[in-house]
């Protein structure tokens, strides 16, 4: 969270704190064809009879917001949050999950989606993952997709028969999403399915040119995949994905976004472009897991404060050892010298402050070594701190 907020930070992207729930109807204008909203959302009825739904991504509360305030744009925004779809829940893929996201409104200008995919691979770079890939394709802008997805229309029902009962049923709702059936029935269909990249506008054509001659001006790599549609009805033109190759391929996406120039129109504001992505919190961690990204943190503190008087010196040291920027822990329940040193240990702390009956009559502290020799010394309570800071340097 620290590392994505300061690599869009540095974009000038402010944070914005969708609501966890909204109306429905909000959620429904990212079109009857998205996935999320047809049948993954939690809906309930609230005590005012109203649909409310958990939201199961935050791009429509960010749209919403924008069209009720207006602010001015170009409106950079960054959010963080846990999402909520009723979904088959395994390894990566979950019924809660966190997001962390960017959504900006006002630009046409491709720049604006090659920023925002450079800030998400290099959020990645940051946290140090070395295994993604960036898939980019452009669905054209609105016209572009009716004629494409009337050229798939035509492409599937001449092989309806051919094609597996899910996909089917996706083909009356939305024969892109048949694109994106790994069914063995489907594949030879699939591979044989017109491309959108062949039915692009000159229009469009330039502003996909424009984002990856970007991509390629700062170095970030791209594969285009003409077959990249992603389960969000609402984008246009640029989409893309990240797949973090360390983790099993049908769970691999580790986050995606693209272009939705329509979408603050449908939230009732004027006319107005945006762009965005949502990165999986949770993938993410797996990926960075799978790849040894973090090593497992030794100890969750530095310090251990044993106070064998009658417990108050622990309240007041912890805390203000804490103030001073430490990692502190303590026993609890009144244990034994013995006892407490033994939690001392446990906790994998560096260095145990220790103060008995002699030490608080003198205004001293024990400070021992946990890990080395074992060797301690007594010093000034006064100097307890640039003592611990120093030996833990
Ligand atoms: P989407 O909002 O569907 O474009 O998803 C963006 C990213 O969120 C995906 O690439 C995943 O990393 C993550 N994601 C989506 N759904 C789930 C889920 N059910 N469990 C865990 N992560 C998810």
């Amino acid at each position: 969270m620290e590392v994505f907020a300061e690599v869009v930070g540095s974009a000038g992207y402010l944070e914005v704190v969708p609501p966890i729930f909204e109306h429905i109807e909000v959620f429904q204008r990212l079109g009857p064809a998205t996935d999320v909203v047809r049948k993954e959302m939690y809906a309930f009825e609230d005590k005012g009879g109203r649909t409310i739904a958990l939201r199961p991504e935050q791009t429509a509360s960010v749209v919403r917001g924008f069209a009720e305030h207006r602010p001015a744009v170009p409106y950079k925004t960054w959010y963080a949050g846990p999402n909520f779809r009723y979904e088959r829940a395994q390894k990566g893929r979950f019924r809660q999950f966190d997001q962390v996201g960017v959504e900006v409104l006002g630009p046409y200008d491709p720049h604006l989606d090659a920023e925002t995919i450079t800030l998400a691979w290099r959020f990645y770079e940051r946290l140090g993952l070395r295994r993604v890939t960036l898939l980019v394709n452009s669905l054209g802008s609105a016209e572009d997709r009716g004629r494409y997805v009337d050229a798939l229309r035509v492409h599937f029902e001449e092989n309806r028969d051919a094609l597996s009962e899910e996909s089917r049923a996706t083909l009356a709702a939305n024969p892109m999403r048949v694109l994106d059936s790994k069914r063995e029935a489907d594949i030879e269909l699939v591979d044989a399915a017109p491309l959108m990249l062949d039915h692009l506008s000159d229009d469009s054509a330039e502003h996909f040119t424009a984002v990856t001659e970007a991509l390629d001006a700062v170095g970030v790599p791209y594969t285009v995949n003409p077959r990249l549609v992603r389960g969000l009805d609402y984008y246009v033109r640029t989409t893309f994905e990240f797949a973090a190759d360390a983790l099993d391929a049908s769970q691999n996406a580790v986050g995606g976004g693209g272009r939705y120039d329509g979408l603050a129109a449908e939230m009732g504001a004027p006319e107005t472009p945006g762009v965005g992505f949502a990165l999986g919190v949770d993938r993410t961690l797996l990926a960075c897991d799978a790849e040894g990204v973090f090593a497992a943190p030794a100890s969750a503190v530095d310090v251990f404060v044993v106070d064998a008087t009658d417990g108050t010196e622990a309240v007041v040291l912890t805390d203000r050892l804490r103030s001073a920027g430490l990692r502190v822990d303590r026993a609890w329940d009144g244990r034994s010298m013995k006892a407490q040193m033994r939690a001392a240990d446990r906790s994998a702390a560096v260095l145990a402050v220790i103060i008995g009956e002699d030490e608080r009559a003198s205004g001293m502290a024990t400070v021992r070594d946990l890990r080395g020799d074992g060797g301690q010394e007594t010093v000034e309570i006064g100097q307890l701190t640039d003592i611990l800071r120093a030996r833990l340097r």
